[in-house]
């Protein structure tokens, strides 16, 4: 029975797995190769579940029992008890086959491990560990306490039994699964994230700007959010790898990622994390930038 939970990468996605998790009793180990980044990964899950406890969502013990839940450790070997864990460290294929490399040397062999990529093969990525049958993809959305979805992505070599102990784990989290073949980014990503790069080619080619765009699919096409600024929200990082993984994965010209997109990601606008994107976060208000 997954008890104890593994977390590698203490990013937006990583503090939202934790947050969660420990909300529903299990104890998260939490980890990130950057010593600032997971010490402010709590100040952020704090931050959050406080919110939660503003609008009346959880109660204030439940908020100081899942804070207590979380143990932020040192280096992949003091995962080696956890029941599962789940890599949500940077979008990079080698990052990632690092990660599992170092971490199949000491984690427990009845252990499950789990990948929130974006994009990234499952199978491909199982056949970089130990236990191919016992890897499983886990496709959190953002932010992660808000979201309803988990895509559950099986591997070839993914087993019946992996499938349902993360899937009763993520009944307890209190998510929704659907399922997705392991095809490049899967099914959210493979329609968002093209909508998002046509959205950045409509800004290239001129046909309006940053405002009209998102305009434009809010009150014409009911999104909550316009496709540029989900992008900031999203990391234009993430948006450009995902659209790099499907223009490789199938080899199809439709999946060109717009120039644009590449010329912000090496300008290092990134969005709303680096404090600009397609908007300028450094006042009050996000302002468009084109
Ligand atoms: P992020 O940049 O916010 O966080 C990544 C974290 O991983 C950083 O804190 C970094 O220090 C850490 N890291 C890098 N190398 C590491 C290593 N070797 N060991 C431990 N930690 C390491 O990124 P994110 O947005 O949280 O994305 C994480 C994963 O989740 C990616 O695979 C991404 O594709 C996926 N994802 C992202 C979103 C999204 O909307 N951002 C949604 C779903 C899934």
């Amino acid at each position: 029975m997954i008890e104890t939970v593994g977390i590698i990468g203490a990013g937006q996605m990583g503090n939202g797995i934790a947050h969660v998790a420990a909300l529903a009793g299990f104890n998260v180990l939490l980890v990130d190769a950057n010593p600032d980044a997971a010490q402010k990964a709590l100040g952020i899950i704090d931050g959050n579940m406080s919110r939660q406890v503003a609008r009346g969502r959880i109660k204030e013990d439940e908020h100081r029992q899942a804070m207590n839940r979380i143990r932020l450790v040192d280096g992949l070997a003091a995962l080696s008890d956890c029941h599962l864990v789940i890599e949500a460290a940077t979008e990079k294929e080698t990052v990632k086959v690092a990660i599992f490399q170092e971490l199949c040397k000491t984690l427990n062999k009845d252990a499950y491990i789990a990948t929130n990529t974006s994009s990234i093969s499952v199978t491909r990525l199982a056949s970089t560990t130990d236990r191919p049958e016992r890897f499983i993809g886990m496709h959190f959305m953002n932010p992660v306490p808000l979201m309803e979805l988990v895509e559950i992505i099986r591997g070839i070599a993914t087993v019946e039994d992996t499938y349902k102990a993360v899937k009763v784990f993520a009944d307890k989290l209190g998510k929704i699964t659907t399922n997705a073949e392991d095809f490049p980014a899967f099914i959210v990503n493979r329609i968002l994230v093209p909508m998002i790069n046509e959205a950045v080619y409509t800004l290239y080619e001129g046909v309006g700007n940053v405002e009209a765009i998102d305009t434009a699919m809010k009150l014409g096409a009911h999104h909550p959010m316009g496709p540029l600024e989900l992008a900031d929200f999203i990391g234009l990082d993430v948006c450009l790898s995902v659209m790099q993984v499907l223009y490789d994965g199938l080899a199809d010209s439709k999946y060109r990622p717009c120039p644009l997109l590449v010329k912000y990601v090496e300008a290092g606008w990134l969005g709303k994390k680096s404090g600009r994107g397609f908007y300028d976060y450094s006042g009050e208000k996000p302002v468009p930038t084109r």
